[in-house]
């Protein structure tokens, strides 16, 4: 066995690997970019070099650099973990010629693999199922579109070094074709530089599901059965199972046995993925693509299977059998997997960036485990995949599994950064997917339930909020005059706390008397008590007692109670008595961003409308005016610099 090794990768996966390494006496060495200087994996490691720059081609690419330090540390053996060089056949080769270990199959493996059109042809002879299409090597355009003609539509066009659901193209009807065809070609060669194509049957109601291989350098492979990755937005995975509801044994028994014959008709070594459409009413599953390393999904398999699938590698790779044969592999319960994303729902998913103010993920035990490769106070930046935790949850059954992901999810407390976790919950809570009758359009075909319009704060919420920002205000010595006392000296009986969602305005009339807080929100009234602690806020509202957490961030307020999460902003008092288009007004970015323009000098005089900033956000420009008659006090940003959510970008004051 290896004494130490090398990951060529950050994040979740490098703490996924190290954690198995650590457990087997393995030393670690990572190796990271600017961005990643302080993070998790980087700690977690016995030693780690950097690499270079935040992007990755001049970092977490760079084969020969990161070779070097392999040697140099004297690793004996190189992870890729998935993603960046993790199929790249060159550096696998590299590695080999260097006399270190590259944990994954042979260079030759990746190859046969790489290409969708030469792996159909070699799974054609392998008597493995294919999507009916052709794969062949003909690329002019009217033979492709004869060769569609003759399937009959609709048709897909996918790019053959495609991955990560891009560079396909549903094609309707025979007019599109020609069209959809070179859209496809552009996409291919600027994503993968390789404008190669095939053109296959689409299947109008399919699941995805793959099968889990594993073989030795011995002779020995073995499948760990199936994961279910159904539900997809735009042909990426957010949630993936095990084992696949309602499969029959002789269908996962046939796919596993077709995904050996496919790891097998390549020599395959080590972990390995074979991805099956599979057509929801005949049953007939066919081969889609390999995947030739641990896949970003590969905990729910070890959840059901009892197996550490790194651990599996490192034996593999330093050339030991396979841990277990076929015969002694078997299915325990139920797994989940939710890919937790600093993304934004409401905004067409756009990737969220921002640093994780507040992060406490549910408790791990022996049903919830999360992979992580962040901390509170860690930055999501725009470099990366926004991923920021994988979710996995085990249960007896599908059932039981569920109503963990609900739970767990319910518990995972994210500010700072919006991310998918109410959409994830909407997902596992949806009786199509409860009832296990997944396919790939499952997402759009509910898309209006689960992406609702947002639910404003109930009384309840708001009342916590009010007394939450009381308490706060009253403990602060900056507001040794505020809160409590202060407005009882001055004799103010009520005072009114504003907050806002979205565009609408709450207020919250609080009153003390005494004893406790009486609270009117609307025609509702409570009398309560409360106390706060840090972030921990107990209330008692009318007889009943609540639990919450409150994270205050700068005027921004997010209530974490009875399993839900309501975000406000609190109105400040002063900015509130004059809201609305007079006085001073600090306007925030709309959106994550970069400001290209400046349009207007500090100090200047402009009038309603006129524009102030442009600012640039996923291609698309976006100018911020004047919402008054009024002077621009302050930028807080100069062209060309980048921008959070909710930033502040300018002051201005209203006439
Ligand atoms: P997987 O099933 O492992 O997610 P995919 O084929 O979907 O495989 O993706 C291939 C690899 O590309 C993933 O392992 C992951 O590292 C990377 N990837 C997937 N989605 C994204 C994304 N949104 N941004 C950057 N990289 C991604
Ligand atoms: P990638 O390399 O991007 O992962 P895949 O070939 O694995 O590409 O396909 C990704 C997803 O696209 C699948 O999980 C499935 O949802 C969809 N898909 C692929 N092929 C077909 C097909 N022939 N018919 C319908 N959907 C398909
Ligand atoms: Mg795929």
């Amino acid at each position: 066995m290896f004494t130490k090794i090398l990951i060529a990768n950050r994040g979740e996966i490098a703490c996924r690997v190290i954690k198995t390494a650590r457990a087997m006496g393995i030393r670690t060495v990572a190796v990271y970019s600017d961005a990643d200087a302080g993070a998790r994996f980087v700690k977690l490691a016995d030693e780690a070099y950097r690499l270079g720059p935040a992007p990755a081609a001049e970092s977490y690419l760079k084969a020969d650099l990161i070779l070097d330090i392999a040697k140099q540390s004297g690793a004996q053996a190189v992870h890729p973990g998935y993603g960046f060089l993790s199929e790249n056949e060159d550096f696998a080769a590299a590695c080999e010629a260097a006399g270190i270990a590259f944990i994954g199959p042979p260079a030759s493996a990746i190859a046969a693999m790489g290409s969708k059109s030469a792996a159909k042809a070699l799974m054609e002879t392998a008597n493995v199922p294919l999507v009916p299409g052709y794969h062949g090597d003909n690329q002019d355009e009217q033979f492709l579109k004869t060769q569609a003609d003759n399937m009959g539509y609709p048709v897909l066009i996918k790019a053959s070094a495609g991955g990560g659901g891009k560079g396909m193209r549903i094609v309707e009807r025979s007019d599109d074709f020609i069209a959809a065809l070179a859209s496809c070609q552009r996409e291919a060669r600027a994503s993968f530089g390789d404008d190669k194509v095939l053109v296959e049957k689409y299947l109008t109601r399919p699941r995805h599901v793959e099968i889990q291989v594993f073989a030795d350098s011995l002779g020995g492979c073995v499948y760990l059965f199936e994961r279910d990755c159904s539900v997809q937005r735009r042909h990426q995975k957010v949630l993936e199972e095990a084992p696949a509801p309602h499969l029959p044994a002789a269908t996962r028994q046939a796919m596993g046995e077709a995904a050996v014959a496919a790891a097998r008709a390549v020599g395959y070594v080590g972990a390995g993925t074979v991805e099956f459409i599979m057509d929801v009413e005949s049953g007939q599953f066919y081969f889609m693509e390999m995947n030739t390393r641990l896949q970003v999904e590969h905990p729910v398999t070890e959840m059901i299977t009892g197996q550490d699938l790194v651990a599996w590698q490192l034996k593999v790779a330093s050339g030991q059998p396979l841990p277990l044969q076929q015969h002694e592999l078997a299915i325990h319960g139920h797994s989940i997997e939710a890919r937790i994303y600093a993304e934004d729902p409401d905004k067409g998913f756009l990737p969220a960036t921002g640093t994780l103010l507040h992060l406490v993920p549910p408790v791990e035990n022996a049903h919830v485990r999360v992979d992580t490769g962040v901390l509170q106070g860690d930055t999501i930046s725009p470099f990366y995949d926004p991923m920021i935790a994988k979710l996995i949850v085990w249960g007896e059954t599908r059932e039981a599994a569920l109503q963990q992901l609900d739970a767990a999810l319910a518990a995972y407390q994210v500010v700072g950064v919006t991310t998918n976790i109410r959409f994830l919950r909407r997902i596992a809570a949806n009786p199509a997917f409860a009832s296990g009758d997944v396919d790939t359009g499952l997402i759009a075909r509910y898309h209006d339930s689960l992406l609702p319009a947002p639910v404003a704060p109930s009384s309840e919420q708001l009342a916590l909020l009010a007394v939450g920002e009381t308490l706060a205000a009253a403990s602060s010595d900056d507001h040794a005059f505020g809160a409590l006392q202060g407005w009882r000296l001055n004799g103010e009986l009520t005072r009114r706390i504003g907050f806002t969602h979205g565009e609408q305005r709450c207020d919250v009339l609080l009153r003390y008397d005494g004893k406790g807080f009486v609270l009117t929100i609307g025609d509702d009234t409570f009398h309560a008590s409360a106390s706060l602690h840090g972030k921990r806020l107990a209330a008692n509202l009318g007889g009943k007692q609540l639990q919450a957490t409150l994270v205050r961030h700068g005027l921004q307020r997010v209530l974490f109670t009875g399993g839900e999460r309501i975000a406000v902003d609190y109105l400040d008092p002063y900015a509130y008595e004059e809201a609305g288009v007079h006085g001073e007004t600090h306007m925030k970015a709309p959106m994550p961003g970069r400001v290209v323009a400046l349009l207007a000098e500090a100090g200047a005089r402009v009038a309603k409308g006129e524009p102030l900033l442009i600012l640039e956000a996923m291609k698309m420009e976006h100018t911020i005016t004047a919402p008054a008659d009024g002077k621009v006090l302050a930028f807080y940003f100069a062209a060309g610099e980048q921008v959070n959510d909710g930033d502040e970008l300018v002051d201005f004051e209203a006439d």
